[in-house]
């Protein structure tokens, strides 16, 4: 029926069709459009970026559907030299060509967005039907950066850092000219191949990029380009599959759904479908201890004073996660009602009985002002947590009148207060994805220096020895940061 119609719309030069199965109810098939290859005149803009492949003169594709067409430049699908340079139609005459990117690629391509064509028709959403004819002009990816610099979380820097170093190793350009067909799954695959390479060859230190030779990225890329990366390995563990997951969730986030609804809700953004799935591999990160290094911790006790006069509600809020080990997550949700106020004798009362979980001497305690009340979490036990005269004195400033324990007004503002104290010790050097959570590691390997695994799982609510070995580590000594002199 409808058939012979398109027939006549695409005539002579119908090269493919696809078919559609109509459905459970019969095993006929129902051709739904088809489409044929143009060969692109001249480039669209090559003379931008010489020698770029994405610029040389490119497939175009009219689709021919149900009473439309459309025609869509298939950017990424380069027209090969041979088919370039052939006599008559390329389409017709090399029909076969399988070189890269061209008619092969251009065809798989095509085939999809036809397939997606006719879903949305066949489930009879017509609004699909719609922005799939006439798509959406999409904000480019430098104007999305641009806004999210201006009006992003407080590490959007970071963040943008993260996702350009994505593109640029494995492309070699900026990220500011790059193409929103182009931030694909595929070529995380590529990075995360390349990232681990890198990794094998000493190049990467750790994790991060500190060994890399000069030239190392495009010896990578080169390497990809011919095929010779070796498939992602989801059976080593590697510090450097740790940084590689922070890289995505730190690089996804820009394009994320939050920041979509919130910081760029006035532009508009493609799905990103495949750029935003989980990697369809296993990345073995290393577990267990971490730990802020002692240089570093110097110049997070050089910074404190000053960050105490600038800003005293993130200065309280550092101490709190220092003195307590108590996850930054929870506490940032605490009230007021869980700070107890001391009197002289509960404080001794309390004194003895932490120096008796703890393991060690009274007189190496500080004096408490406070208990804090811990819920339980994760499985853990619920923890009464003393804290120094002088965090107590802090937090009955802050508390005002919003009933949050550091004063926050509302949820938004203490996950913001929990940000800037990850922006501010990254400013001080340490390093990893969730840094204010390593200060929890410090208390553990704090507790375990006087009272061993037990005095851990005590102090930070563990309900195994076996957790708290993941806290901590026995072959290193530091301060007891809660005895540090008040004042
Ligand atoms: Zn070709």
């Amino acid at each position: 029926m409808l058939v012979s119609v398109w027939f006549l719309l695409c005539g002579f030069m119908l090269i493919y069709e696809i078919g559609v199965s109509s459905g459970a109810s019969s095993a006929m098939k129902n051709t739904i459009g088809s489409y044929h290859l143009i060969r692109q005149a001249k480039p669209e803009s090559r003379w931008k970026v010489p020698g770029v492949r994405e610029f040389d003169p490119n497939w175009v594709v009219r689709f021919c559907l149900p009473g439309e067409q459309k025609r869509v430049t298939a950017r990424l699908y380069p027209i090969c030299p041979r088919c370039l340079a052939s006599e008559g139609n390329p389409a017709e005459v090399r029909s076969n060509c399988s070189a890269e990117g061209c008619q092969r690629d251009v065809r798989r391509w095509a085939d999809l967005e036809l397939a997606v064509y006719a879903k949305a028709l066949r489930e009879g959403d017509m609004k699909r039907k719609q922005e799939w004819l006439a798509p959406k002009r999409y904000a480019s990816i430098s104007e999305v950066i641009d806004v999210y610099l201006q009006r992003g979380p407080s590490d959007r820097r970071q963040r943008v850092n993260m996702l350009s170093a994505i593109y640029e190793q494995v492309t070699g350009r900026e990220i500011e000219r790059a193409k929103w067909e182009e931030l694909s799954q595929k070529m995380l695959m590529t990075w995360a191949e390349m990232r681990q390479e890198a990794g094998r060859r000493g190049w990467l230190g750790l994790g991060a990029g500190k060994n890399m030779p000069p030239g190392g990225w495009a010896v990578l890329r080169g390497l990809a380009a011919e095929r010779r990366l070796k498939a992602v390995d989801e059976v080593t563990v590697a510090a450097w599959n740790t940084t590689i997951q922070t890289y995505l969730v730190s690089a996804r986030s820009i394009f994320g759904e939050k920041s979509r609804l919130k910081v760029l809700r006035d532009l508009s953004l493609p799905e990103l479908g495949g750029f935003m799935d989980p990697l369809p591999v296993e990345l073995p990160c290393p577990e267990g201890h971490q730990e802020i290094p002692d240089a570093v911790m110097a110049e997070v006790e050089r910074r404190l004073p000053s960050l105490r006069a600038e800003d005293v509600q993130l200065y309280a809020f550092f101490r709190v996660c220092e003195e307590t080990g108590v996850r930054p997550g929870t506490l940032r949700a605490l009230d007021t009602e869980a700070l107890a106020v001391l009197s002289a004798d509960e404080m001794s009362f309390w004194k003895a009985r932490m120096a008796a979980d703890w393991k060690m001497p009274v007189d190496e305690l500080c004096d408490f002002g406070g208990l804090l009340d811990i819920p339980a979490k994760k499985g853990g036990h619920a923890v009464k947590t003393p804290v120094s005269a002088e965090v107590a004195g802090l937090l009955r400033g802050l508390a005002g009148t919003s009933g949050h324990l550091f004063g926050c007004k509302h949820k938004t503002a203490a996950l913001e207060l929990h940000e800037r104290l990850n922006v501010w010790l990254r400013g001080c050097g340490v390093e990893g994805n969730h840094v204010a959570y390593l200060l929890r590691h410090r208390k553990a390997q704090a507790l375990r220096r006087f009272g061993g695994k037990s005095a851990v799982a005590v102090g930070l609510g563990h309900t195994s020895e076996a957790m708290a070995e993941r806290y901590s580590r026995e072959d290193r000594v530091v301060p007891a940061v809660f005895t540090r002199a008040a004042g």
